[in-house]
């Protein structure tokens, strides 16, 4: 009997999938699976590079249930002492500038953002990274940045960072445009789920689809954010943790700008604890308040119920009317309930499966992914064509 695999092995499409000794892009075809900001834009990084590639999700880009989905993400480049996370923001402005000129669309406004701590101790890590990344910051003292914007009660505040670069970027429409780019830079995509066949062994029959069909590739990336430990439950499993995380839309005064992006910028308040942080404007959804969950549960990211839980509501209520006074009272006109996909260290996954190096895994975004993309994507792409070496902080073997 002619079995799917001997008549592969036969057609030497088994040997293709099993063997990548030339890693050139050229003639290389590459699957992606995940259309969200990792994936899109790793897809898209390895097309321009000249690989073939096909891009596949379940549910399209930046949908509902994705942890890319929802209107908007805070990019900014104050990351303490790690480095590679400030180079990586300072690349990826550059690339999201490049490829708003290029597409004509606005996804990224640069409404700065303000950091609040109780204290000054931030500083000394992370200032000269971000002088030395060529960002334009200012250290504030409170009265520096109450004055500033007088919106923002400064109560508790012993050190503010104001950086001029940083903002907002949309994010389910940055994943709609980096698919629209694929596509129509000649990339071929396929709404379909992937099974959770053979993933641990290296795919030796190709990809298993939704619709019955396989998908054979040279190389293989999975970019599946909370989905990953499901697909991979030896190699990831609990290694990423989807957990629950609330966003909460307050209405602001019918015509007040001061809680819009031209008055006030973004901000990450760590002078309270838990932390909050919020994005104005946020493409007239409403002044938009996140945090405030350290020990956010575990979250099934297809299934999970995602209504608001009214004691989170209030929290944020309490901490909005505490920073922001003028917003006393406002209604909640909106939530959303999302999840991180977190690492057990906070930093991103990147690495080639221990059993199979021509099948990769990317995650572990941590709630802070979203603003890498362009940059994470054009360096994934770089380590996947063997370009460049992989990044020991992203490793899997940090597990060990
Ligand atoms: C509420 C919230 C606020 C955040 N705030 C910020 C912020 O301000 N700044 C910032 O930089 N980052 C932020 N983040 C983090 C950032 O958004 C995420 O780290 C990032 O979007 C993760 O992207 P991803 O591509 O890894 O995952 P996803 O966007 O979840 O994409 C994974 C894709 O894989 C697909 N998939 C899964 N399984 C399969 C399968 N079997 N077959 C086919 N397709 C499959 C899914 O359909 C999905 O589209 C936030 C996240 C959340 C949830």
């Amino acid at each position: 009997m002619i079995t799917r695999r001997s008549f592969l092995k036969s057609s030497g499409a088994l040997v293709a999938a099993g063997s990548v000794s030339t890693r050139a892009a050229q003639g290389q075809h590459i699957v992606v699976v995940g259309a969200g900001v990792f994936g899109g834009w790793t897809a898209l990084s390895l097309l321009r590079k000249g690989a073939r590639v096909t891009l596949v999700d379940a549910w399209g880009p930046g949908h509902a249930r994705a942890s890319s989905g929802g209107e908007t993400r805070v990019i900014r480049a104050s990351y303490g002492d790690q480095k590679i996370y400030v180079e990586l923001v300072a690349r990826a402005l550059e690339l999201w500038r490049d490829n708003e000129k290029r597409w004509n669309k606005k996804l990224l406004f640069q409404c700065g953002s303000l950091r609040l701590r109780k204290d000054a101790s931030y500083a000394k890590s992370a200032v000269p990274l971000l002088e030395g990344a060529g960002l334009k910051i200012e250290e504030l003292t409170p009265s520096e940045a109450g004055k500033r914007f007088p919106q923002i009660n400064m109560d508790g505040v012993g050190w503010a960072l104001y950086e001029h670069d940083a903002g907002y970027l949309l994010a389910r429409r940055a994943c709609q445009a980096v698919l629209e780019s694929f596509i129509a830079e000649g990339g071929t995509y396929r709404q379909l789920a992937v099974k959770p066949i053979d993933l641990e062994v290296g795919l030796p029959e190709g990809l298993f689809l939704s619709d019955g069909t396989y998908q054979l590739a040279d190389q293989y990336v999975f970019a599946c954010g909370p989905w990953l430990g499901k697909l991979f439950p030896e190699t990831i499993g609990e290694r990423i943790r989807p957990n629950r995380q609330e966003v909460f839309f307050f209405g602001t005064p019918a015509g007040d700008a001061r809680f819009g992006e031209t008055e006030m910028p973004c901000f990450l308040d760590g002078a309270v604890s838990p932390s909050f942080y919020g994005i104005p404007g946020n493409e007239w959804r409403g002044f938009k308040i996140a945090g405030g969950t350290p020990n956010a549960p575990t979250f099934d990211p297809t299934n999970g119920d995602r209504s608001a839980t009214p004691d989170l509501v209030a929290a944020a209520r309490r901490y909005m009317e505490m920073r922001f006074p003028a917003l006393k009272g406002a209604p909640l006109v909106g939530t959303k309930v999302c999840q991180y996909e977190s690492s057990l260290d906070g930093d991103f996954i990147v690495d080639q499966h221990p059993k199979a190096d021509h099948v990769w895994i990317l995650g572990g975004g941590s709630g802070h992914g979203f603003k890498h993309g362009p940059a994470f994507g054009e360096r994934v792409a770089s380590q996947i064509l063997g370009e460049r070496n992989k990044d020991a902080l992203f490793s899997l073997s940090r597990f060990a």
